[in-house]
């Protein structure tokens, strides 16, 4: 086989700036455009595609492909019986237009050459990676990042009231890892603070502070809706290592939480937040502004309150209540000359805050599939990304990246877990166009050329074994349907079953 070399150097800053890697020097690719010596493929040549994860990536990749390839046979394997990731499981219910995305998702799902097979996690402990791989021509790695980050700080693993922003979250969207969370909100101290500033530790602080009767019209669960009437929380400080410029929330979820009645906001000392924004790129203006703006009073019945330079070393306890968070030890950071604030250290001093709830939305983790490694997929342990170059899978060597082939990945686990469901999608129609174009240009997929590959047909032998029953589009039609009627009966547009058991019920 032949490889095109490339120094990464004569490509374009923009190329290079979108690409992620395990070895940053050079990059070997098999697609080969117009290599005179690799006979191209017809566009109704049999071909078979799985993807790993039903969330924006996958869906908007299956898309892409089914665009320009409609004779493809696409089959998504989703570890849960309910379609969409973190559009179902993230996004906060008070968001709902960002889910209009889930009426095109349907559409493909509806493609006669697509199946989807639900309640089927790959890995070893139910239908093993190694299984695939005779079975498609090509794996999309697209199962986003559904672990956590954690601080790995003293009293963080052993207290009670510390959880992860993406427990929470997926708490009160319905997850069934999570229905059992139970974040205690009744304590009287009534105070809660988030440990990062990005958009999700917006989210929770919004959640924490929104009246239940605004609530009550959006989908969120009705036992978190339960919880949250009985909340005694009055009070959210969202702390962040860095200063307000360096915050990667965005304005939106700023002022959503400035909007929100009865929720004042404590000002940030003039020291701390610019002044004088006129100089400032037009984003981070309006953001500062709307920070130094606040709110018309404070204090309210409830506040909040953005807390910067500090960082966490401690979660501790009092000695009465050795078992239960009662305050978090932060140490001062300044920020290092020379690198616009984006660099901070520690100056040793200290001080706690007191709060008896702490949610740690310091972002979420990729982890590579079991198997996934035996098949000679590369993962970035370090980035917690599948190693690719932009969503070809590349093995780092010596020599440079050589692409593995027929495997591609796209989303979370290619790039890491940032960016909203729009750069999502962009990512992953690159990742559909270097499908259908490697396909088309001939060069090496799994298998040997012209083999007739048999997709989930074969792959459902196995599956039968493994004691899992596989849900398709049809029962997740079932299950929709059952929650829209569930929060019809309660005013809700739809009311979510929390668990995997409720979801096969219906099925
Ligand atoms: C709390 C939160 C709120 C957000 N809010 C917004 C917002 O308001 N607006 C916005 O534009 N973006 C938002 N985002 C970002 C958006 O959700 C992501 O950009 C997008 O979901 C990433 O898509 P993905 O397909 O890579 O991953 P995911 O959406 O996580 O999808 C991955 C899928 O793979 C499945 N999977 C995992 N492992 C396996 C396995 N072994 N086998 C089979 N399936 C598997 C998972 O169950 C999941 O369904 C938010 C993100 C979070 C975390």
């Amino acid at each position: 086989m032949k490889y095109i070399l490339r120094h990464p150097l004569t490509r374009s800053a923009a190329w290079r700036s979108q690409r992620t890697s395990c070895n940053p020097r050079f990059i070997n690719t098999l697609h080969q455009p117009g290599d005179p010596k690799v006979a191209s493929r017809r566009a109704d040549a049999p071909f078979r595609l799985a993807i790993i994860g039903s969330g924006p990536s996958g869906f908007y990749t299956a898309y892409r492909v089914q665009s320009k390839l409609p004779t493809a046979r696409i089959d998504m394997y989703e570890a849960l019986p309910v379609p969409f990731g973190l559009v179902r499981f993230g996004v906060a219910p008070d968001h709902p237009e960002v889910k209009f995305c889930i009426n095109k998702f349907d559409e493909v799902a509806r493609h006669p050459n697509f199946t989807y097979i639900g309640n089927t996690p790959i890995g070893s402990e139910s239908l093993p990676f190694s299984s695939l791989l005779p079975n498609y021509n090509a794996i999309l790695l697209s199962y986003g990042a559904s672990k956590d980050k954690t601080l790995n700080l003293p009293g963080e693993s052993i207290l009670s009231g510390i959880h992860s922003a993406r427990a929470f979250v997926g708490w009160y969207n319905g997850l069934p890892e999570h229905r059992n969370l139970n974040p205690d909100l009744e304590r009287s101290d009534g105070k809660a603070v988030v440990i990062g500033q990005g958009n999700v530790a917006l989210d929770v602080a919004r959640i924490l502070l929104t009246g239940v009767d605004e609530l009550r019209k959006t989908d969120i669960t009705e036992y978190a809706l339960e919880a949250l009437s009985g909340s005694k929380i009055k009070e959210v400080e969202v702390v962040g290592r860095r200063g307000p410029l360096q915050a990667a929330f965005t304005i939106k979820e700023v002022r959503e939480l400035m909007t929100l009645p009865s929720v004042g906001f404590e000002p940030v000392p003039p020291s701390i937040i610019p002044q004088d924004t006129s100089t400032l790129p037009r984003a981070k203006k309006r953001l500062m502004d709307t920070i130094n703006k606040g709110t018309k009073s404070y204090p309210l019945e409830k506040n909040w309150k953005l807390s910067f330079f500090s960082s966490p070393t401690a979660f501790l306890s009092s000695s009465s209540n050795p078992g239960q968070l009662s305050h978090i030890r932060f140490e001062k950071t300044a920020p290092v000359e020379g690198t616009n604030g984006d660099k901070v250290v520690g100056t040793g001093e200290h001080k706690d805050v007191y709060a008896s709830l702490a949610f740690r939305s310091i972002g979420y983790k990729s982890e590579p599939i079991s198997g996934m490694i035996e098949a000679g997929i590369p993962f970035d342990e370090k980035k917690g990304v599948v190693c690719n170059t932009l969503g070809r899978v590349a093995r780092p060597t010596p020599e440079g990246d050589i692409q593995v082939p027929g495997m591609y990945t796209t989303g979370w686990v290619r790039r890491g877990p940032t960016g909203i469901i729009a750069s999502t999608m962009m990512d992953a129609f690159d990742a559909g166009d270097n499908i259908v174009n490697d396909w088309l240009s001939g060069v090496e997929f799994l298998g040997e050329q012209g083999d007739v590959r048999m997709g989930w047909e074969a792959v459902k032998r196995e599956h039968s074994n493994i004691g899992l029953k596989a849900v398709h589009w049809s029962d997740w039609d079932k299950i929709d349907k059952a929650e829209k009627e569930r929060g019809k009966k309660i005013g809700k547009e739809r009311e979510k079953f929390g668990t995997e058991e409720e979801m096969m019920a219906i099925v």
